[in-house]
């Protein structure tokens, strides 16, 4: 973001009616959940994904379809799949081919057992009408820290599921998390030297992301007020927010539901209803603390820009 947003002192959750909000204008991305099982227990997962977990169900190519289909439509420019980890989904290979065939993909990936696994399957993907990306989470450059939150042998694995997508000939990114008190630069540059080490593109995108907290936590942030995002954000910056441009469909109660965005899903505000051009309509307001990580730093998952 361009405008400099100062420290705003803290302000207790209101009952006032001036929220900050957000008119979506587009659907250039749709995002889908793919479930919240995952083969790794990462302490600090956003959300809350680990093995067996069913907050958010495993979506299947029937679930899928309908909204793929409705979402070409309506003019979406990419379709982007997030979890969990996506492949310890059984149907995510032909979902991916499907969406493909209409629009390119991300897949957010941990890029680690599941994918290895699978990598005959995923290979045949390089075919497809539109190019599939791939965007790996390596916390840290540091392998003993990384394996620290994500469990031994997944900084080696993790690197070698990108080093096989690249190879495979997809477009890879990598996904890192912010180091409070650390240049971000000089994160980046140790980034870019493993890359090099590992035989992968030192220039590749990587994409920072702070601590978002867990599903359900109440985090004191400041609140964010119409005025606020008048003063402190301009058109354009308003533009670039995740829930101007883009939504999530997710598996709940064995029903796909519409979100604002891919960070608000543990919230039933942001439940948005099952008909996209319906959530289109709506207003989006920042009243969920990690809308305040969007205000501040322009926090986004997606690449599109
Ligand atoms: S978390 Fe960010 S993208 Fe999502 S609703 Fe809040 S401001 Fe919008």
């Amino acid at each position: 973001m361009t405008t400099p947003v100062p420290a705003l002192a803290p302000v207790p959750s209101s009952t006032a009616d001036d929220t900050g909000w957000i008119q979506p204008h587009a659907l250039d991305e749709l995002w889908f959940h793919t479930g919240t099982a995952c083969n790794l227990d990462c302490p600090f997962c956003l959300e809350g994904s680990r093995p067996g977990d069913d907050r958010l169900q495993r979506i299947t190519l029937a679930d899928v379809r309908p909204l793929i289909d409705a979402a070409v439509g309506l003019d979406v420019r990419q379709f982007s799949f997030t979890g969990g980890e996506p492949f310890v989904v059984k149907d995510m290979v032909a979902i991916l081919e499907y969406a493909a065939s209409f629009r390119p993909c991300l897949v957010l990936t941990n890029g680690t057992a599941p994918v290895v696994r699978r990598l005959t399957q995923i290979r045949k993907l390089a075919g497809t009408a539109h190019p599939i990306a791939f965007r790996v989470s390596i916390d840290f450059p540091d392998e003993a820290r990384h394996d620290a939150g994500r469990g031994a042998g997944n900084f080696r694995l993790a690197l070698q599921g990108l080093r096989a997508l690249h190879k495979a000939g997809f477009a890879v990114s990598l996904a890192r998390q912010m180091q409070p008190g650390r240049d971000e630069a000089d994160v980046d540059r140790e980034f870019r030297q493993l890359l090099a080490a590992e035989g992968l593109p030192a220039g590749l995108r990587i994409v920072p992301f702070p601590d978002f907290g867990i599903p359900g936590e109440a985090r004191q942030v400041p609140r964010i007020t119409e005025d606020c995002m008048t003063r402190y954000q301009t058109e354009a910056t308003r533009r670039a927010f995740m829930c101007a441009f883009s939504k999530m469909a997710v598996k709940q109660g064995g029903r796909m539901r519409i979100y604002a965005c891919t960070l608000v899903d543990d919230d039933p505000r942001y439940d948005q209803g099952d008909s996209l051009a319906d959530a289109l309509r709506a207003r989006v307001l920042l009243h969920h603390h990690r809308c305040y990580s969007c205000f501040k730093y322009g926090s986004s998952c997606s690449e599109l820009g």
